[in-house]
């Protein structure tokens, strides 16, 4: 569930949200629904993920000189 920071037009107050797609956020302080959405927390940490590499592949695709199971993870 993502969770988004959100920068109330009105007021001036800043907040983060937990957003269903049947939700629409408001301001916890004036309940204006005129908000900008800034940039998500979870969103930034999603796509530090997408960029690590894959972990070690499972032994029999490893490349070990030795063949397919030969390696220490076997
Ligand atoms: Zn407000």
């Amino acid at each position: 569930m993502p969770i988004y920071e959100y920068a109330c037009q009105q007021c001036g107050h800043e907040f983060e949200a937990l957003v269903r797609a049947s939700t629409v956020p408001e301001c916890p302080d004036c309940h204006s629904t005129e908000l900008d959405k800034m940039l998500s927390v979870f969103a930034t940490a999603a796509s530090n993920v997408e960029a690590t590499p894959m972990p070690a592949s499972p032994c029999g695709s490893c490349g070990h000189p030795g063949g397919p199971g030969a390696c220490a993870l076997n």
